[in-house]
C-alpha cells in the first residue's frame, strides 16, 4: 500500500502561480505570512500527513470507531494522533488570533486541509467540523459563548460538532423536531439527531454541539429554526469543567467508508434536558448555520480532491509494479510494468490532470476568501464574495464527484487487486463516495447554484466570470504558440457551452423551475469542468512564458502535458453537458410516478 506523500511541488505552484499567494500575503493583517513561513508550513504538514496521519488510514478502516459505556472510542492510535495535531497548532492555522489562533490565509490552509484528508480522510473530519463550528461561534457567539468556547475550539482543546439532521429532516431541514425551551439565562433542548459526524469520542476533554432546534411559538419551517451551542461537559464560572450535561451518543452508524469517523445518533435531554445557549438570534439558526455549511462545504469539495490524490498516488504506483502484457505491438520479448500500456496510461492521465484542476480551481477559490476579506477596496471584496459565494456549490458538488469517478478509475487500475481490500484502492472509493452526500447532496449543491446563487442576481456574477475567462482565451491566442492555440479553441468552446447554458437556464428558471432544476446537476458539473480547464490554460500560459529561463524544466512540461489532456480529453465534456442542459432535461418528467 502506498503511504501518501504531499504534491509539494504542484501545491506550491498552485500558490504562487495560479493563486496570486503574494498578493495574498500582501493583504492587511498577512504580514506575519511570509513566502518562507508559508513553505515551512507546507513542509511540516506533509510530513504530518505522511508520518502520522496516513500509517492510521488502513488499521483505522479496519478497526472503526466503536461505542463503549462510557461513550465513543476512537481507533487506536488516533488520540494520539489529534494531540500531536493539536500540539503542533494545526487546528489553529487560520483561526483569530485573538483567540489563539495563527491568523494564517485560508489559501494556506486550503492545502493542508487537502493534506489531511489525503492521509487520513477519517482523522481530517473531525477538525473540519471544528471550522465550522469555530466560524458560527466567531461571527454570532455572544461575548460570554466566545470567551467560555471559542479559544478552546481554535486550539483543538475541544472539538466541535454540526447537529442538524435528523430522521425525518435530511435535505429538509424545516422538518427539524428538536425543541429548546427557554430555561433562566438559557435554554433546555430534548430531541434526537441523527448522522452526526465525531458527535462523540475520547480524543478531547469536550466536545461542542451546535444545534439546530425549535423554540416553543417559534414559527413553522425553515424560520422557526434556532441555533444552540450545548456541550458534552458544562463549564463552571471558573471555567473549569463541571457537570455532564444531558447529551450522549446512544449508537453510532455502520456504514460504507470513513470507518473511523463515529456517525453519531446523539439524543438530546433524556433527563432534564440538554443544557444550551442561544447563538445569534432567536428563529435565525438557519441562516447563523449556514456560516457554517458554507465553510463546510468549501472544505468537502477539497476533500474530493484530496482522496482523489491518494487515490492517483495508489494506482500509480501499482501500475509502476504490476507486470502484465508486452507493449503494444510486441507479441514477444520482456513483459513490462501496466503502466506502459496506453490505457493505463488514459486513466492515470485522467486522474492526474483532474486532480491538478480540482487543486487550482480550489486554491483559487481560497485566495478569493483571502480577497474577499482582507482587501481593502470595498468593491473589490464584494466582487470576490459574489465570485466565492457562486462557486462554493461547484467547488463541493464537482470535486466530490470527481472524487468518486478518480477513485473508481484507481480501482480499475489495479484490475481484481483493485477490488480486494488488501490494495487500500477499495478504501478510497468507499471513503470517496459520502463526500457528494454530506454537507448537501449535488442535488441540494445544484439547486442552490441556479436557484439561490444565479438566478437571484441576473448571472451577473457569472458574467464576470465568463469575462475573465475570456481574457484567459485571448492570451493563449496571442501567445503565437501551437499548444497554447490548441488549449485555447478547447477552452473557447467550452466558454461558449457554458454561456449558452447559463443563459437557457436563466430564462427557463422563472418559466418553468422543473426543467430548470432537472438540469441543475448538469449545468453544475458544466460549470466545474469550465473552471477546471480555466486554471489548466493559465497553468499552461504560466509554463510556456516561465520554460526558456527556468531551471525546472520537468516541472513545467509535465503541466503543459497534463494542460493539453485536459483540454483535450476532458474539456470536450462541457459541450456534452451543454447539450444534456439545453436539449432534453425536462424530459426527466416525462413519465409519471407509476410509470416507474
Ligand atoms: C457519514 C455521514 C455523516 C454525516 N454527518 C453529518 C453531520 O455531522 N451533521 C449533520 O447534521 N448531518 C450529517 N449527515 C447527514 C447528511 O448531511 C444528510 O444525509 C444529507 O444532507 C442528505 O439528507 P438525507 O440523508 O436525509 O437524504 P434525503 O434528503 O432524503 O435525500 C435523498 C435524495 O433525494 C434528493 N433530494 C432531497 N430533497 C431534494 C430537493 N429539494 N431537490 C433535489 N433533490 C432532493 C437528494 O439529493 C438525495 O439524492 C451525515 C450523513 C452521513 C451519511
Amino acid at each position: 500500500m502506498t503511504t501518501y506523500s504531499a504534491p509539494l511541488r504542484d501545491m506550491q505552484f498552485v500558490m504562487k502561480d495560479l493563486a496570486d499567494l503574494d498578493g495574498v500575503i500582501e493583504l492587511p493583517g498577512n504580514e506575519e505570512a511570509t513566502p518562507d513561513l508559508v513553505d515551512a508550513v507546507l513542509e511540516e504538514a506533509s510530513k504530518l500527513a505522511s508520518e502520522v496521519l496516513s500509517p492510521l488510514n488502513k488499521p483505522g478502516d479496519a478497526q472503526g470507531a466503536r461505542l463503549g459505556d462510557g461513550g465513543v472510542l476512537a481507533a487506536d492510535g488516533f488520540a494520539a494522533a489529534y494531540q500531536q495535531f493539536v500540539n503542533g497548532g494545526w487546528n489553529g492555522l487560520s483561526g483569530d488570533p485573538e483567540y489563539g489562533g495563527q491568523g494564517l490565509p485560508e489559501l494556506v490552509l486550503t492545502a493542508t486541509i487537502e493534506m489531511w484528508n489525503a492521509a487520513n480522510m477519517s482523522f481530517a473530519l473531525c477538525p473540519l467540523l471544528t471550522a465550522g463550528a469555530m466560524e458560527a461561534l466567531k461571527h454570532h457567539g455572544s461575548p460570554m459563548l466566545k470567551k467560555s468556547y471559542l479559544a478552546k475550539l481554535v486550539t483543538g482543546e475541544w472539538t466541535g460538532t454540526m447537529n442538524l439532521t435528523e430522521p425525518q429532516a435530511g435535505s429538509d431541514l424545516s422538518a427539524v423536531r428538536t425543541s429548546a425551551v427557554p430555561h433562566g439565562d438559557h435554554y433546555r433542548l430534548y430531541g434526537q439527531k441523527i448522522f452526526i459526524t465525531w458527535g462523540d469520542h475520547d480524543m478531547t476533554e469536550n466536545v461542542v454541539h451546535l444545534v439546530l432546534a425549535r423554540t416553543p411559538d417559534a414559527p413553522e419551517g425553515v424560520r422557526g429554526l434556532s441555533l444552540f451551542l450545548v456541550p458534552k461537559i458544562l463549564i463552571n464560572a471558573d471555567g473549569t469543567l463541571g457537570e455532564r450535561n444531558d447529551v450522549r451518543c446512544v449508537s453510532i452508524e455502520h456504514k460504507l467508508g470513513i470507518h473511523a469517523s463515529p456517525t453519531c445518533v446523539m439524543s438530546f435531554g433524556e433527563q432534564e434536558g440538554a443544557v444550551g445557549f442561544l447563538v445569534g438570534e432567536e428563529n435565525k439558526g438557519l441562516a447563523h448555520m449556514f456560516t457554517m455549511m458554507n465553510e463546510a462545504r468549501q472544505k468537502v469539495g477539497i476533500q474530493g480532491l484530496g482522496i482523489a490524490e491518494r487515490a492517483y498516488q495508489q494506482a500509480r504506483d501499482y501500475a509502476k509494479e504490476r507486470i502484465q502484457g508486452r507493449p503494444v505491438g510486441h507479441k514477444a520479448g520482456e513483459r513490462v510494468a501496466i503502466i506502459h500500456h496506453p490505457d493505463v496510461r488514459r486513466m492515470l492521465m485522467s486522474m492526474k490532470t483532474q486532480i491538478e484542476a480540482m487543486r487550482a480551481f480550489a486554491y483559487v477559490m481560497a485566495a478569493d476568501m483571502d480577497f474577499a476579506r482582507r482587501h481593502p477596496d470595498a468593491a473589490e471584496r464584494e466582487r470576490r464574495q459574489a465570485r466565492v459565494s457562486l462557486l462554493i456549490p461547484v467547488l463541493k458538488g464537482w470535486c466530490s464527484e470527481l472524487a468518486i469517478e478518480i477513485a473508481s478509475t484507481g480501482i480499475q487500475v489495479h484490475g481484481g487487486m483493485g477490488y480486494i481490500e488488501e490494495t487500500g484502492a477499495s478504501q478510497y472509493l468507499r471513503d470517496s463516495r459520502i463526500a457528494s452526500i454530506y454537507e448537501g447532496t449535488t442535488g441540494i449543491q445544484a439547486a442552490d447554484l441556479v436557484g439561490r446563487k444565479l438566478a437571484p442576481d441576473q448571472g451577473e456574477a457569472m458574467t464576470d466570470l465568463i469575462r475573465e475567462i475570456r481574457a484567459i482565451e485571448a492570451k493563449l491566442g496571442e501567445s503565437g504558440h501551437e499548444e497554447l492555440k490548441a488549449i485555447r479553441d478547447a477552452l473557447t468552446a467550452a466558454v461558449d457551452a457554458l454561456q449558452l447554458a447559463t443563459r437557457w437556464v436563466l430564462e427557463i428558471v422563472g418559466r418553468d423551475p422543473q426543467a430548470a432544476m432537472a438540469a441543475s446537476v448538469s449545468y453544475l458539473m458544466l460549470v466545474g469542468y469550465v473552471c477546471g480547464g480555466w486554471q489548466m490554460a493559465r497553468a499552461a500560459l504560466v509554463c510556456k512564458r516561465e520554460l526558456p529561463s527556468l531551471e525546472d524544466h520537468d516541472f513545467h512540461r509535465q503541466k503543459l502535458a497534463t494542460a493539453r489532456f485536459y483540454a483535450d480529453q476532458i474539456l470536450p465534456k462541457v459541450d456534452a453537458l451543454r447539450k444534456a442542459v439545453t436539449s432534453g432535461a425536462s424530459t426527466a418528467m416525462a413519465l409519471t410516478e407509476e410509470q416507474f
